[in-house]
């Protein structure tokens, strides 16, 4: 059983319907936090809440399309209403849809920038502004990748807008110390979730050939990004902020053949 290193607090996590997002819900309630899970709709969250409250934790599941202002001041409000001020934001939601530079649309950059980055902006600033008002400080985890650093053909808008939140993380990180909120990336590796699958359907990715460019040897599991995520909204990661996390089984390290 987890320690319950975040017994009561309130945990926010767009994109809880599967994958990452419905890897850290679950365990940030096992650590004790009362979780509300956000999706596209409500009802597409709601096994996850179900999954929870089997187990004794406390979780709701709430609809809201992440790029939209209106919908995340709305649903920040309710969150507050329903549990309590949110201490704990992971920006998890985000879409993949690679297309190569001389084929890429309009709609296709834009969707990205909006659900991937102008979310994270949106969603942090409704959360911040709770934890300026409750005045107990606050952790923030945007959820990037390592193809913000890393160049992937095919992604521009993608690793654009994952580029964008890694940098947006240190500049919200240095405006927001001084209300004690914390705000940090994680740049996860190849994780075997649902949108991988896809890609690896589509004829996008190639999983074998990810698994041998990894040192590990393996794409990464939701566990291993959720284990990080309670590493840094737990109490050891009092002094960490504007920082960024690979967990990529050393594929951002290696630069042999
Ligand atoms: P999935 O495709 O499995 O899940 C995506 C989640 O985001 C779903 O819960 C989906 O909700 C939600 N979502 C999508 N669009 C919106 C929107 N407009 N508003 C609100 N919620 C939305 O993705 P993963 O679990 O694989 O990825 C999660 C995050 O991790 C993403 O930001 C991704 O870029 C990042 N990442 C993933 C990697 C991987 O290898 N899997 C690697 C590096 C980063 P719904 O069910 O309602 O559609």
């Amino acid at each position: 059983m987890t320690t319950q290193t975040l017994k009561g607090k309130i945990a926010l996590v767009t994109g809880a319907s599967r994958g990452i997002g419905k890897g850290i819900a679950i365990a940030l309630s096992a650590a004790g936090a009362h979780v509300a899970c956000i999706a596209t709709k409500a009802e597409n969250a709601r096994s996850i809440v179900d999954t929870i409250q089997a187990e004794g934790g406390k979780a709701i599941a709430l609809g809201c399309k992440v790029e939209n202002g209106d919908a995340v001041t709305a649903t920040f409000a309710e969150v507050e209403k329903q549990l309590g001020p949110v201490d704990i934001l992971v920006n998890n939601a985000g879409i993949s849809n690679p297309q190569p530079l001389l084929k890429m649309t309009e709609e296709n950059w834009n969707s990205h920038m909006d659900i991937n980055a102008k979310s994270v902006f949106l969603c942090s600033q409704a959360a911040i502004r709770q934890m300026k008002t409750a005045g107990n400080g606050g952790c923030v985890i945007n959820i990037g990748s390592i193809v913000g650093q890393n160049a992937i053909p095919q992604t521009l808008s993608y690793c654009t807008s994952k580029a964008a939140v890694e940098h947006m993380t240190r500049v919200m990180a240095v405006e927001c110390a001084k209300y004690k909120v914390r705000v940090n990336c994680i740049a996860p590796g190849y994780i075997r979730t649902e949108m991988i699958d896809q890609l690896v359907t589509d004829g996008k990715l190639a999983a074998e050939a990810i698994e041998q460019r990894t040192p590990q040897r393996r794409m990464g599991s939701v566990e291993d990004i959720a284990a990080a995520v309670l590493f840094i909204a737990g109490p050891g990661a009092g002094f960490m902020t504007g920082e960024t996390l690979n967990i990529d089984g050393g594929w951002t390290a290696y630069g042999y053949l």
